[in-house]
């Protein structure tokens, strides 16, 4: 084991393990992670969706570069999108419609074909995306850092970055170690800020939101498998498929500090109720439920770059509820930016504008 490197990534979550992947191509890299196992936190957690229609422009324009990885690597399986428009949702409905590509507006018996659980009278109008899909989320994450080592990348585990001093070289104290870096990439998820920090930084003002996830029994006789993610377009809840299971969302965004997330039974309760009203479905029992945190700046951007004081430290946060499948995209932009290099032309004609996701944004 190493102690001096080009550079150290801070958090094995996907964002930290596919930039290291990269990065583990060109230069000496470490990732340092303070949990036991890379993807504890917010990784292990998601909803392992592929939604192009679904997150703010530089997201859109990510995960839509992002999906020739995806299908090469064979980490998608296809899974339809139907949003629902119910009362008062018009403006989030025609905004959607505004930036959406590929969709297309359904009637609500369509909608029903493809969705039996849906009450008549729910909603005022439907819209289909075809190419929405299930992301191998476990297989993704572990591709990436299987390559990473094949590359010689070096992965700390228990290894909590609690010091960060730049003395010509940065000193990362992490747990009983010091290592040395040039350069530091900032890939600790929700601790984004509370890592930015530890260099006498001004927090950005990240903002860990909750999410709550609950896996509950498939109506009897029901052939679900095929059945799409459906979900409201002002997004106050969402279900879908998952291993012969119903996994619905009360798609909660409640602002709490970094830590290791758990379900709130109240909100799991209310969106459950949320959903019912949607859907003809009573659900009287939960299997499983679980939370993990969504990490949004003010503006819903990622923070991609490095920022103005030029020491070296990069930042690679904000990627809110969409890190999964922006991160084959994402991760090869950040690896050419920490190298100063130009950004990848095929993910700048997909109308990524750098201004949008870079941390001077701020200053
Ligand atoms: C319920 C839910 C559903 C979601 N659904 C989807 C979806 O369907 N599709 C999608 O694309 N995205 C989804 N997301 C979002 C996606 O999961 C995240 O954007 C993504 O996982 C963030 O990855 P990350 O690597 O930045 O963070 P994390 O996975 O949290 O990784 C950060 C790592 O940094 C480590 N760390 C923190 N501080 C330190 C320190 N001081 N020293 C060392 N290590 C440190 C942590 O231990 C952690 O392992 C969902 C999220 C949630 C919560």
């Amino acid at each position: 084991m190493s102690r001096d490197f080009d550079i150290i990534v801070i958090g094995a979550g996907i964002a930290g393990a596919s930039v290291a992947a990269h990065l583990a191509s060109t230069h000496r890299t470490a990732i340092c992670e303070m949990e036991a196992r890379p993807g504890y936190h917010t990784t292990s957690r998601s909803a392992a969706v592929y939604e192009a229609n679904y997150g703010p422009p530089p997201i859109l324009s990510l995960t839509r570069a992002a999906r020739h990885y995806f299908e090469e690597g064979g980490y998608l399986t296809p899974r339809e999108t139907i949003f629902l428009m119910p009362d008062n949702q018009e403006t989030a409905f025609e905004k959607m419609m505004s930036i959406q590509k590929g969709m297309e507006e359904i009637s609500i018996a369509t909608a029903q074909e493809k969705f039996p659980l849906l009450r008549d009278g729910y909603a005022r109008r439907a819209v289909l995306d075809p190419g929405g899909a299930d992301i191998d989320v476990d297989l993704l994450h572990q591709s990436y850092l299987r390559l990473f080592r094949q590359r010689g990348g070096e992965i700390h585990c228990d290894r909590p970055v609690s010091g960060l001093e730049k003395t010509g070289n940065w000193t990362v104290r992490a747990a009983d170690e010091v290592f040395t870096c040039r350069i530091i990439v900032d890939a600790a998820g929700a601790w984004g800020d509370a890592v930015a920090q530890m260099t006498g930084r001004k927090p950005i003002g990240l903002q860990p939101k909750r999410r709550s996830m609950a896996v509950v029994p498939s109506p009897p006789g029901a052939q679900i498998t095929s059945w799409p993610m459906v979900g409201d377009v002002g997004e106050t809840w969402y279900c879908k498929p998952q291993s012969g299971k119903l996994l619905i969302s009360p798609a909660d965004v409640t602002p709490v500090e970094p830590h290791d997330a758990y379900a709130d039974e109240m909100t799991l309760a209310e969106g459950i109720s949320r959903f019912e009203q949607a859907a003809a479905y009573e659900v009287t029992r939960v299997e499983r439920s679980w939370g993990g945190l969504r990490s949004f700046v003010p503006d819903g951007n990622p923070v991609v770059g490095y920022d103005r004081q030029q020491d070296g430290f990069f930042w690679l946060i904000g990627q809110g509820g969409y890190g999964i499948q922006s991160a084959p995209a994402l991760s090869r932009l950040a690896a050419a930016l920490v190298r100063g290099e130009a950004a990848p032309a095929d993910i700048i004609d997909e109308g990524l504008r750098l201004e949008d996701i870079s941390p001077l944004r701020f200053s």
